[in-house]
């Protein structure tokens, strides 16, 4: 193990003040593009703690510098989201070995791990490996957020940053391979009419079902997916559908299969424009996946965190591919990966809880990690 007595009885004796942090922090609401009682909420505790640079940006991340950050820095992050709209107080319950809460666990528990452990290095003034350290409660992580808060940091440090990490898993799943994503809104009009006199005349509805058909004729590559998920259009049972609409997207954790799956959506939408009907295409969301990464250094990270979760949590993390804030990263090539820290059920749920047994080991977890990046 490589937290110092120092370390571990820090994280041991402030057990029921992070617990006191994470029921308070849970029930502020922060639904994606509204996180500003959070964001107020976390730059108040970082000033309080002692830091001495913090500030939110245009995007609502709180940033949080340790060290000069003015050549290479680390990153460590967790998003403030959750993917419930209330406004009003979030419903928090206590058991005796839960916590419910919707957002419990993604991703307040990570943000509270993440605050801690960030309040350690600052009381101590310790002196981060490369020029910097910056603590990132980020924005937008989550559907509509499209990766807000990740995009303007790697738009403000991209190039600078050595390792990025985010804490946004749970049960021992953590994520290195970033799962690319496109989605979109494809509308079809045509002259329609009535559908006795005007027989004949073109019908979007038609048109939208025989694209459709043409979308499913592609055998995805391996890791590759896709889905037409809502289709509706039409006026009457006796008018032909003037207008049609559908939403379709594609995922897939490799780049050229990403370029494939864009190329048959193309020539899909080209051979039906070409029949004279008019189509529209809107990007609803993209999400890069994995570019070109140094694998042994993102082979070092992984080990080192299945070597923290085998410590803390008596067994193997187990490592695949989704779609986190460390798309970006990942997609420009910065050796990223995606933490978990608590044991838990319900994510996206509003039966969501957290096992409270698995909090401290968590939050040794994280402390582990972020203490190998001080000198
Ligand atoms: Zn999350």
């Amino acid at each position: 193990m490589a937290l110092s007595k120092k370390m571990m009885d820090y994280v041991c004796n402030t057990a029921q003040e992070a617990m006191e942090l994470l029921t308070t922090l849970a029930k502020i609401p922060a639904p994606s593009n509204h996180e500003e009682k959070r964001a107020e909420f976390c730059r108040d505790w970082f000033l309080k703690a002692g830091a001495k640079d913090v500030y939110i940006d245009d995007a609502l991340n709180v940033v949080c510098k340790l060290g000069e950050c003015n050549d290479e820095v680390d990153v460590f992050m967790a998003h403030s989201d959750v993917v419930f709209p209330d406004l009003e107080e979030l419903p928090l319950s206590v058991t005796e070995e839960r916590i419910c809460c919707p957002g419990i666990g993604d991703n307040t528990t990570s943000i509270i791990a993440l605050l801690m452990a960030a309040r350690y290095a600052i009381s101590e003034q310790l002196q981060p490996r490369r020029s910097g350290l910056l603590i990132v409660i980020n924005s937008g992580e989550e559907g509509l957020g499209n990766l807000k808060g990740s995009r303007k940091i790697m738009e403000d440090y991209g190039d600078r940053i050595h390792h990025f990490y985010t804490i946004d898993g749970w049960n021992g799943k953590m994520i290195n391979i970033a799962v690319g994503s496109r989605r979109f809104r494809v509308t079809i009009e045509t002259e329609g009419g009535h559908s006795y006199n005007a027989f004949g005349n073109r019908n979007a509805i038609a048109y939208m079902a025989s694209m459709i058909d043409a979308l499913y004729t592609i055998k995805p590559p391996t890791g590759t997916s896709y889905n037409v998920g809502v289709i509706q259009g039409g006026t009457s049972v006796n008018t032909i559908a003037q207008k049609a609409e559908m939403l379709y997207e594609f995922r897939s954790d490799r780049m050229d299969a990403m370029e494939q799956m864009q190329a048959h959506f193309d020539a899909c939408v080209s051979f039906y424009r070409q029949k004279g009907v008019r189509i529209e295409v809107e990007v609803l969301g993209e999400r890069p996946c994995t570019g070109d990464v140094d694998a042994v250094e993102q082979q070092k990270m992984m080990d080192k965190a299945n070597q923290a979760y085998q410590d803390y949590f008596g067994c193997e993390a187990q490592f695949g591919s989704g779609s986190t804030d460390c798309n970006i990263p990942l997609s420009r090539g910065i050796p990223s990966l995606c933490l978990a820290c608590y044991n838990g059920e319900g994510a996206h749920s509003r039966e969501e809880y957290v096992l409270i047994d698995s909090l401290l080991p968590g939050r040794k977890l994280v402390m582990d990690i972020m203490m190998s990046y001080f000198a």
